[in-house]
């Protein structure tokens, strides 16, 4: 016999410590409905949380921001025909520079 590898990693029961699975819905010993104990988020999930709620801020603001530059630009410069062609544009720069943003934020956070 080579013994069976084992599928899941086991962890130590959250009310009783006994080994059970950590994908286990109720442990097999003490039938706890939480044998991995309440999630809990570490610090790092916490804080990717933030920033993914920032970028949210981020892209919603480029994307109003951008067209709106581009548009008081089209309007001052060219006309107000010309201004949605330029909002449009603004627009076109405002979602991947949104997008980079918020890259770059994840990178150095
Ligand atoms: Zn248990």
């Amino acid at each position: 016999m080579t013994g069976q590898r084992a599928q899941h990693e086991l962890i130590g029961c959250n009310d009783c410590g006994s080994g059970v699975s950590f994908s286990a819905l109720a442990c097999r010993h003490c039938g706890s409905r939480e044998p991995a104990g309440p999630y809990v988020e570490s610090s790092k999930e916490r804080r990717l949380h933030r920033i993914e709620e920032k970028n949210d801020q981020t892209l919603i603001g480029m994307m109003v921001l951008c067209p709106g530059i581009g548009f008081f630009y089209g309007v001052v410069m060219v006309g107000a025909f010309a201004a949605f062609g330029y909002g449009l544009l603004g627009a076109i720069i405002g979602a991947p520079a949104g997008f980079i943003i918020n890259v770059s934020r994840r990178l150095l956070g």
